[in-house]
């Protein structure tokens, strides 16, 4: 498989970003010192180092980190990456992001992550499914249904979970569905699990715009990043009358202001291995998505693309963060004064934790749950969630960011005080 190229640098450190995202809601909560310190740091980290057998006979280490932010409000959950790109500072900071995420929809989970630094295009199936399962044994201390959730992220797939799942399993001598999620239906996943981010993202988009007063239909949206999370959103927004402009993956993309269509792009993919070359509009890069010309822009692909370099550049109103952190502080402050809405990744990406909760309640009691079901119920918590945390921002008169953490590391917060420091 051709490499990717053209990965646009992170721009600032994940981590601190992360934790200048707490000070902030930190502060206008007014912590006490002991909380906030507390969490500012992880809970615990481990770092692995493995081989793997290759094809050819070689023998190649991997390194790869699982991460749990906090147990406090309950086992921590949080997804797996396989990208070449991968740190530990990058792996602390989405673990911290998972403990707002699953508390701002409130969830009964605390926040976890895991990597591995590979880029999982240069492996074979088979070598793929060798990493995932030494990687999954190296782990197998920090992970059960009881203790840490994982689940799929960029560069890992429901059959990466379905390996893991085995793997535990063997280990116990049973089967452990509810030790990940995001696996195939046919070893207990969830309808509309693989559908949840991208439903969540056209949920969250729907009820911004309706809040900016801003017709949906026929509204103009450029999507970064087309894997799960960007075509889905893609699909699903397009079915809701938005016209799709603009779709970029890490190889390049199309533009075509008359529309695009999810589906050809995701035949094209299929095919092609990316959405760069799709005939149906004109080439379009990485940097310059996210500059076109739209209402609503969906960053679906890494951290650190939204910079203080091109913020003044974007022109949608609207941006519905469907990647974790893509929007960096600096980028924030700019996007703020010049009027720009931003629905937070804590929010705006919910969905997919939000079914991977429902997947993991239905593995526990064997007993699963309609689309219909799935759906309704992730509509109603994604709706509500938007709401309250808008609420918040119009209370305190701060960005929908800071409104999603404050309400976030407020119930983190209240828990652990609630819980007590023991001894
Ligand atoms: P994925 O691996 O399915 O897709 C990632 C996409 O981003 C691919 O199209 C890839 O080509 C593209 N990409 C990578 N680097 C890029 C770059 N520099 N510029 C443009 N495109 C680039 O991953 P995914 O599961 O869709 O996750 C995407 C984002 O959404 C990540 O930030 C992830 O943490 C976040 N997220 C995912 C889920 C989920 O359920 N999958 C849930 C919440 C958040």
């Amino acid at each position: 498989m051709p490499k990717d190229t053209a990965v646009t640098p992170v721009q600032s450190d994940p981590w601190k970003v992360a934790l200048q995202q707490f000070a902030t809601a930190a502060d206008l909560l007014s912590l006490k010192r002991g909380v906030r310190e507390f969490l500012s740091h992880p809970k615990r980290e481990l770092t692995v180092n493995f081989p793997v057998q290759l094809e050819d006979g070689s023998v190649r280490v991997f390194t790869g980190y699982r991460v749990h932010h906090s147990t406090v409000l309950g086992p921590t959950k949080g997804g797996i990456r396989y990208h070449p790109d991968v740190t530990l500072n990058e792996i602390r900071a989405l673990a911290m992001l998972m403990t707002w995420k699953c508390a701002v929809v409130g969830l009964p989970y605390g926040g976890a992550k895991g990597g591995v630094v590979v880029n999982p295009k240069e492996l074979s199936q088979e070598e793929l499914e060798h990493l995932t399962r030494r990687y999954a044994t190296e782990i197998t201390m920090l992970i059960s249904p009881e203790s840490d959730i994982p689940a799929p992220d960029v560069g890992t797939n429901p059959q990466v979970m379905a390996w893991i799942m085995d793997t535990y399993s063997m280990h116990r001598g049973y089967s452990v569905p509810a030790v990940v999620t995001g696996k195939p239906i046919s070893i207990g996943g969830s309808q509309g699990r693989i559908e949840a981010t991208g439903r969540g993202v056209m949920i969250v988009a729907r009820e911004a715009a309706r809040h900016l007063g801003m017709p949906f239909q026929g509204a103009r949206v450029a999507v970064q990043g087309f894997g799960n999370v960007g075509s889905i959103a893609a699909v699903l927004l397009r079915e809701q009358g938005c016209r799709i402009v603009a779709v970029t993956d890490s190889r390049g993309g199309v533009y075509n202001e008359k529309g695009l269509d999810p589906a050809e792009l995701l035949r094209h993919k299929e095919q092609a291995g990316t959405v760069a070359g799709f005939r149906g509009g004109t080439a379009m890069t990485n940097e310059d998505v996210l500059e076109a010309p739209c209402e609503i822009l969906v960053p679906s692909a890494l951290e650190g693309q939204i910079t203080e370099r091109n913020a003044d550049k974007v022109k949608a109103r609207l941006i519905v963060e469907g990647a974790n952190g893509p929007t960096t502080p600096e980028a924030d402050a700019i996007l703020q004064d010049r009027k720009v809405l931003v629905v937070p990744d804590i929010l705006a990406n919910a969905g997919g934790v939000t079914v991977s909760y429902f997947e993991w309640v239905q593995d526990l009691q064997s007993f699963f749950w309609s689309e219909e079901e799935i759906n309704e119920r992730l509509e109603r918590i994604m709706v509500r969630s938007f709401r309250e945390v808008l609420g918040v921002s119009q209370e305190r008169q701060v960005e929908m960011r800071t409104a999603a953490l404050v309400k976030a590391v407020q119930r983190v917060a209240d828990a652990l005080i609630t819980r007590g420091i023991y001894p």
